[in-house]
């Protein structure tokens, strides 16, 4: 300040639960270059691009989070890799980590990492989770309905190549891949990835029944049991997030499960999320929403603008999700795919 007293710090985002918002997830495109049955629609409609957030609001937005005391950044979309000049963005957020920022990382689905590894390792970026549904290159097909399993494989070669850390991300499916995922950590343990399941969410009209892709994991945790011995990891203070992990003994590896519909994970939630049109969701299962993007483009000062935004955005954060699978035929509990909000 012009009289040489620092500037006040920025109040951190607490909500009126008492917890603290920490970790961002920015979604940076709606677009992918898969359509996973479980996802979105085989044929989706995707967003004109004058609704997206430029690269530089999608850094504003991420800088003043950082501000306000966010110390982890996940890009994910859609296919975050798909959105053009990302690595721009990478490189600029990059920036951040040291200044306020302690992590920033992506989900992907791994189908352009053979290219985009080395620079995003060159951007900061140390760790990457990569979503993948099965080892068999026909069912892979059928699960992403696009995807080219050696593609994702030569991704997760050059990931590691360039020195990321890797975590597999595995949505467990009734009829398509629940008998495959012994076999899957398997494989993960013994190139030394950690494996997190996921459990399928009512989010967006799929053409496909929920009921038909659903499977709760504890039916996986038994099957697991029959194979190996698995033990609770103590789960860190920090962690704030969805999953439960356990170390299986006879791998060494461990295995995160995020069950939302089994378990209810929301009372150390230390997330919010931002959309590709720059909507903040405080849950990812409800459909509250502040619109960042209007406090952007239409302030005099857009840095006040987002503050006050974030402030309206947090003292509306619920309780918890209220996810349910409906009876056949019913619409999803919540019309938002996925890939609008970012997994
Ligand atoms: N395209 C990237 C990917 O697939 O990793 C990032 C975005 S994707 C929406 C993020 C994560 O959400 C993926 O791990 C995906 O499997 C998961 N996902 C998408 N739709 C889901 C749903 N309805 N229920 C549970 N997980 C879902
Ligand atoms: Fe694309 Fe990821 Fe959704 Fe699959 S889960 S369709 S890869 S956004």
């Amino acid at each position: 300040m012009a009289d040489g007293t620092a500037a006040p710090a920025k109040l951190p985002l607490v909500d009126r639960f008492g917890r603290q918002v920490t970790y961002l997830r920015l979604s940076v495109t709606d677009r992918c270059d898969l359509r996973c049955a479980y996802c979105m629609s085989e044929k989706m409609t995707f967003l004109p691009k004058a609704e997206l957030l430029s690269l530089e609001e999608l850094e504003q937005v991420a800088a003043s989070f950082v501000k306000r005391g966010v110390r982890k950044i996940r890009i994910t979309g859609g296919e975050p890799l798909v959105r053009k000049d990302i690595l721009h963005l990478f490189e600029r957020l990059g920036l951040l980590l040291g200044n306020g920022l302690d992590e920033l990382t992506l989900t992907t689905n791994g189908t352009l990492l053979d290219k985009f590894a080395q620079p995003l390792a060159a951007a900061g970026v140390r760790r990457v989770n990569i979503s993948l549904d099965s080892l068999d290159p026909v069912r892979f097909r059928e699960i992403t309905r696009l995807g080219d399993l050696e593609q994702v494989l030569r991704g997760i070669d050059a990931a590691r190549d360039a020195g990321l850390k890797v975590k597999l991300n595995t949505v467990v499916l009734k009829h398509q891949n629940l008998n495959d995922i012994p076999d899957m950590i398997a494989w993960a343990h013994a190139e030394g990835m950690d494996l997190t399941l996921i459990e399928v969410m009512p989010l967006g009209e799929t053409g496909e029944d929920r009921i038909d892709q659903y499977e709760p994991l504890s039916t996986v945790r038994h099957m697991l049991d029959a194979h190996w011995t698995l033990t609770d990891e103590p789960r860190t203070d920090h962690q704030g997030g969805p999953s439960r992990y356990m170390r299986v003994t006879e791998t060494g590896g461990r295995v995160g499960f995020i069950a939302p519909l089994t378990n209810n994970f929301c009372a150390g939630c230390n997330r919010v999320r931002v959309t590709c049109t720059g909507r903040i969701y405080m849950c990812l299962g409800q459909d509250d929403h502040v619109d960042l993007r209007a406090a952007l483009r239409t302030s005099d000062d857009p840095g006040a603008a987002l503050d006050a935004a974030l402030d309206r955005a947090l003292r509306a954060k619920p309780e918890k999700h209220e996810f349910e699978i409906r009876t056949r035929g019913e619409a999803p509990a919540l019309p938002r795919h996925m890939s609008m909000t970012g997994g």
